[in-house]
């Protein structure tokens, strides 16, 4: 049995997803369940749980997800109009999926604090 996470399948294209980037080191795809008009998330290929699971080996990864999120923003083009960047971690900051994921909200004013 295949031990990968759902978001690892995603990478191997192994389960099917609409992907609108991906490169060596990430790939970035619509959420199946979109929690506002443009709802993307950026993944490492590395299989990293989460985000309190990373470490200093990982800063340029890290930083290339959120330069990725930002790219994906502007190619889908809302950059201008705004967006949010989310990672959940953990029970308490609702991750559902034990695989690092960069949210990508934008496309309507998102609320401030979150629910
Ligand atoms: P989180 O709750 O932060 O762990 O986020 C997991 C996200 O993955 C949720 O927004 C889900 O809607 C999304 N998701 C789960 N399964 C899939 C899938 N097969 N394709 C795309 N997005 C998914």
């Amino acid at each position: 049995m295949s031990d990968k996470t759902l978001f690892q399948k995603i990478c191997d294209k192994e389960i099917p997803a609409t992907l609108v980037h991906e490169d060596e080191l990430c790939v970035a795809f619509r959420d199946i369940s979109p929690q506002a008009p443009q709802h993307l998330l950026i993944i490492p290929r590395k299989a990293i749980p989460r985000i309190d699971r990373a470490d200093e080996t990982d800063a340029a990864l890290l930083a290339h997800l959120l330069l990725t999120a930002a790219k994906v923003a502007r190619d889908e083009g809302f950059a201008e109009s705004g967006y949010r960047l989310v990672i959940n971690n953990g029970p308490d900051g609702g991750e559902t999926v034990p695989h690092l994921h960069v949210h990508l909200l934008g496309g309507r004013q998102l609320q401030w604090p979150p629910g």
